[in-house]
């Protein structure tokens, strides 16, 4: 990889040769963050390059730590669309608001970003098996990605993981443990597993190549902006690899002069669950929460990746926002009605973050904003119905109709 120069220790600095199997710093323990060569790279990407390339998260191949040698077959991740969304603006109170929906990807989910790459950098290492423990999206995701590619899988959930995802797994094939108990001690589980049997690790926060796929979406952003970056993107926040991987994209592009200027970060988390944004709030090393939101995938007490999505909300200059339960299903029918857009809980959280940072005053209603709708709300129909309610349901008759219509 002539653009990739080391995998760094967050923590203590060591510079390690960034092998495709490579997980932790073998001197403290601490995360590893892909250091790239810009020089190099600012050389080799140009915009009319970029041009001639195919519509997915690959076409920023620059900036990817991939040899380009693994030859498997990869499912179309990426290029989501980014919808400019006035209704759901003006219902807010903001002038510019954009959305990007990254439930289009191959298996709904913006994990799908971290899953392809997983799935080529296990090629890389010569492995047949990998494994993942996850609140849901990384393992349908990892599952859709390896059986396109022909990987066997071993997949741990928490046993409250929403059929949809569930639904996924085992269509996708995979071998799956759900675990009587939280995200934490499902993680517990799944560590102890791939130790033991050796199994390519696609755990979050763990593998540093997996923030590198999920940054493509804000490589994205900018490329759907024309490199004229929005003045805040709202990110929703579990393990924190989603925040901190954008935040690395829109950083790799300023550093090769592709941008002009970093957006700032909104963090949203539930306030059943908001580990992060507490430190960030409250200045104050991360404790431990407990998981009390319908946001499945968000609702991760133990986060594997604060330190580096700390970094991000304060670099950026941030904000962060809490939403309950209820502003999420709020947001997740306004965000329907008014863009068509249907975005799972966690999905939703985002918007619904930004939508409380106008009320409350966090951001002028004149800036530009651009939402992630991280994940499809087919994944989870039971939330989607608490939502929205049930419909009128009536006899086939239609003196019963022109009754109940009203119109
Ligand atoms: C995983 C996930 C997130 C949060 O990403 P993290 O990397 O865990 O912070 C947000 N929304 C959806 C739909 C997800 O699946
Ligand atoms: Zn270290």
């Amino acid at each position: 990889m002539k653009n990739v120069i080391s995998a760094v220790c967050i923590k203590c600095g060591a510079e390690h040769e960034a092998t495709p199997g490579i997980t932790t710093c073998s001197k403290c323990g601490g995360l590893l963050d892909i250091k790239y060569d810009y020089a190099y790279i600012k050389k080799n990407f140009t915009k009319e390059k970029l041009a001639q390339r195919e519509l997915s998260m690959w076409r920023y191949e620059e900036l990817l730590p991939v040899t380009g040698e693994a030859k498997i077959k990869k499912l179309r991740v990426g290029w989501s669309p980014m919808y400019k969304a006035d209704r759901l603006a003006e219902a807010i109170g903001l002038e510019n608001l954009w959305v990007k929906d990254d439930g289009i990807n191959p298996t709904a989910s913006l994990k799908d970003r971290a899953s392809s790459m997983a799935v080529v950098k296990a090629a890389e290492a010569g492995v047949d098996t990998i494994a993942c423990s996850s609140t849901g999206n990384a393992a349908s995701s990892l599952a859709g990605n390896s059986a396109a590619a022909g990987f066997k899988t071993y997949i741990f959930v928490p046993d409250r993981a929403p059929k949809g995802k569930v639904a996924q797994l085992m269509i996708f094939g995979a071998n799956v443990i759900t675990v009587k108990g939280s995200y934490e001690d499902t993680f517990r589980l799944s560590a102890e597993a791939i130790d033991r049997w050796h199994w390519y690790n696609r755990n979050a926060a763990i593998n540093p190549y997996l923030m590198e796929g999920k940054k493509t979406v804000a490589l994205e952003i900018a490329e759907q902006f024309d490199f004229k970056m929005p003045e805040y993107v709202a990110i929703s926040v579990g393990d924190g690899c989603t925040i901190a991987g954008a935040w690395k994209g829109f950083k790799d592009l300023y550093a090769i002069g592709a941008i002009d200027r970093l957006p700032r970060l909104i963090s949203v988390q539930s306030t059943g669950c908001y580990p992060i944004n507490k430190a960030f709030a409250e200045n104050k090393p991360l404790e431990h929460m407990e998981e009390n939101t319908i946001a499945d995938s968000i609702a991760v007490g133990v986060p594997r990746n604060a330190d580096k999505a700390l970094n991000a909300i304060r670099e950026s200059n941030g904000i962060a926002v809490n939403v309950t339960d209820e502003e999420i299903l709020d947001t997740m029918r306004l965000v329907g009605r008014t863009c068509g857009v249907f975005g799972e809980p966690a999905g939703s959280a985002g918007t619904a973050g930004v939508r409380k940072a106008v009320k409350d005053g966090l951001i002028p209603s004149s800036a530009t904003v651009c939402t992630v709708v991280t994940g499809n709300g087919l994944k989870d129909v039971a939330n989607a119905i608490k939502a929205a309610g049930e419909p009128l349901n009536i006899a086939p008759d239609m003196n019963e109709l022109v009754k109940y219509l009203k119109i």
